[in-house]
C-alpha cells in the first residue's frame, strides 16, 4: 500500500522540477532521470560537460536504476536490505552446524566406548 503511494507521489515529483533546473544560474547543467526496477525515478543533475553514467544507484531503494524507464535494470538476487539477514542466517546455521558436529562426535565416542563400530 505504501509502495503504490509513493510511486504516485514519485511521479508528481519527477513532472515538476524540468523548468526549474533550466534556469541554472552559473554553469550550464542538465537533468537526467534514472528509473530502477521499483518505479523509483531519480532526477539527478549534471555539468553539461560531464558524461552521463548509464546506471545510477536508486537513492530511495539503492537498486541500479538506467536511463530506459522501459527497460530498468533488474533487482539484484540479493537486495542490499537482505543481506544483512541472510548473514546472519548463514552464521546461524554455522554455528548449529558446528553444534550437531559436536553432538555426533559426542555420540559417537559414547558408542565406540560402549563396543560400537560405525563407519
Ligand atoms: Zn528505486
Amino acid at each position: 500500500m505504501a509502495g503504490a503511494g509513493n510511486a504516485i507521489r514519485g511521479s508528481r515529483v519527477g513532472a515538476g522540477p524540468m523548468g526549474e533546473a533550466e534556469r541554472g544560474d552559473a554553469a550550464p547543467r542538465q537533468t537526467v532521470t534514472y528509473f530502477c526496477s521499483h518505479d523509483h525515478r531519480s532526477v539527478v543533475t549534471f555539468a553539461i560537460e560531464a558524461s552521463v553514467p548509464e546506471s545510477w544507484d536508486c537513492p530511495k531503494c539503492g537498486l541500479p536504476a538506467s536511463l530506459d524507464s522501459e527497460n530498468p535494470p533488474p533487482a539484484p538476487k540479493i537486495e542490499p536490505y537482505k543481506t544483512h539477514l541472510a548473514y546472519v542466517k548463514e552464521r546461524r546455521s554455522e554455528t548449529e552446524a558446528a553444534s550437531i558436529l559436536d553432538e555426533a562426535v559426542a555420540l559417537l565416542r559414547s558408542r565406540r566406548k560402549a563396543g560400537e563400530i560405525i563407519f
